[in-house]
Parts: structure tokens; C-alpha cells; sequence
């Protein structure tokens, strides 16, 4: 790790299948190689492929705490990082998480640990995603990842699509539905569609 990464806030962002996952996971593999301790941390409702790994969508995996995202969840989080005192704390999509997040990641960077944080910076229409536009704020480091747009497959995809029964879900949506029958791609601007 270097000196300037101690006690700082790293924010990966972007849309899905932009490479959050895989460059988190780059990150926290070279903290391995240099002897540092790390914990990784990713919501439970988040599990989509492994419950105690998280995996980019390339099947690149590294094992992870499991959390809830309340408040009560947080506390747990921090009694964890009390106990094991890691250098490095990581959070896989960190905007699933209470906005007390926001204040406890201050916390960990102001003593000293490194924390790298991912996750979507936009919801399905465009708006900046629960605590992500505080944390952007107060990041000391952020990177915005693009994907590939995989409707007109020629300019970069900054947009999640969310899709129901394959067509465009409508903007009175609800921001996060679980269970439902619906999918995601990256688009770019010119792409991305909201039903009115
Ligand atoms: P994220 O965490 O941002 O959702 P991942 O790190 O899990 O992304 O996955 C990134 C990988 O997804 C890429 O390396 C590539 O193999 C794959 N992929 C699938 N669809 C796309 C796309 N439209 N644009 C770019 N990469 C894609
Ligand atoms: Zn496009």
C-alpha cells in the first residue's frame, strides 16, 4: 500500500458490467501480495452468484463478509473492523447500505485505514444512487468505469437499462425491486430508455 492510500477514500463507480467487481477485486488481490490485512464486506440481498464470495461477472472472485444493509447491520461492520483491525476496508455495492455508512467510512479513513468502496453511481434512471453522491463527495479517489453499450455496441455505456418482461421499466418503478422478473444492461445516453 502506498503512503498516500492510508487513511484516504477510494470510490470505484459506474454502471453494471462496467468492471466494479474486477477492479475491486485487482485492488484488494495486490493488498494481498504486499502483506497487508483486508476485509472485504458485500450486502446480503447481493447474492447473485456466490453468498461468501463476491464475483465479477467475468467469474473473478474474492471471499467477503456477509452484511446486512440497516443501521443495526453497520454497528455489527463496525464491531467486526474493531476486532480484526484490517489496513484496507472494502465494500462491494456500498449504495445498497443505510446512509449511516456515509459516517462510519469517514470514521475508518480519519483513523488511518485505507477504504475502497464500489458500486453503482446512477439508479435505473439516471439519478445519483442512495449514499454514493455523499461518498463521491467525500472520496479522496474516484474512478468512473464505463461499459460497453450493448444496443448500438459503438459508444461506452455510462446507464443501467433495467428491462421487465424485456421492456424498458417505467420511471414510477420502484428503485430497488427484489424477486421480480426483470434484468439489467448497460446502454449510453443516446440508448437509455424510461418509460413515462
Ligand atoms: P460490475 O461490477 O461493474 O457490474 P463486473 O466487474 O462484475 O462489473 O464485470 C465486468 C465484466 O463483465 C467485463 O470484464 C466483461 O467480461 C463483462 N461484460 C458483460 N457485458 C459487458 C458490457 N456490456 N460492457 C463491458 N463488459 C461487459
Ligand atoms: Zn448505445
Amino acid at each position: 500500500m502506498n503512503e498516500f492510500h492510508k487513511g484516504s477514500l477510494e470510490i470505484i463507480c459506474g454502471p453494471m458490467f462496467s468492471g466494479k467487481s474486477e477492479e475491486l477485486i485487482r485492488r484488494l488481490k495486490r493488498v494481498q501480495i504486499s502483506g497487508k490485512s483486508f476485509l472485504l464486506f458485500k450486502p446480503a440481498i447481493d447474492n447473485r452468484y456466490d453468498i461468501n464470495h463476491v464475483v465479477s461477472h467475468d467469474q473473478r472472485k474474492l471471499e467477503a463478509v456477509i452484511t446486512g444493509i440497516d443501521k443495526s447491520s453497520i454497528e455489527g461492520i463496525e464491531r467486526t473492523i474493531g476486532e480484526k483491525n484490517p489496513e484496507v476496508v472494502a465494500f462491494d455495492e456500498i449504495w445498497m447500505y443505510d446512509d449511516k455508512i456515509v459516517g462510519f467510512v469517514m470514521d475508518c479513513v480519519r483513523r488511518g485505514r485505507r477504504v475502497i468502496a464500489a458500486g453503482l453511481d446512477t439508479n435505473f434512471r439516471g439519478e445519483p444512487f442512495g449514499n454514493m453522491s455523499q461518498l463521491l463527495a467525500h472520496a479522496d479517489f474516484v474512478d468512473k468505469l464505463k461499459a460497453i453499450c450493448i444496443r448500438c455496441k459503438s459508444r461506452e455505456a455510462v446507464m443501467t437499462q433495467r428491462l421487465i418482461d424485456g421492456l424498458p421499466a417505467k420511471r414510477s418503478d420502484p428503485t430497488i425491486v427484489v424477486g421480480a422478473a426483470e434484468m439489467y444492461e448497460a446502454r449510453c445516453r443516446e440508448c437509455h430508455e424510461i418509460e413515462q
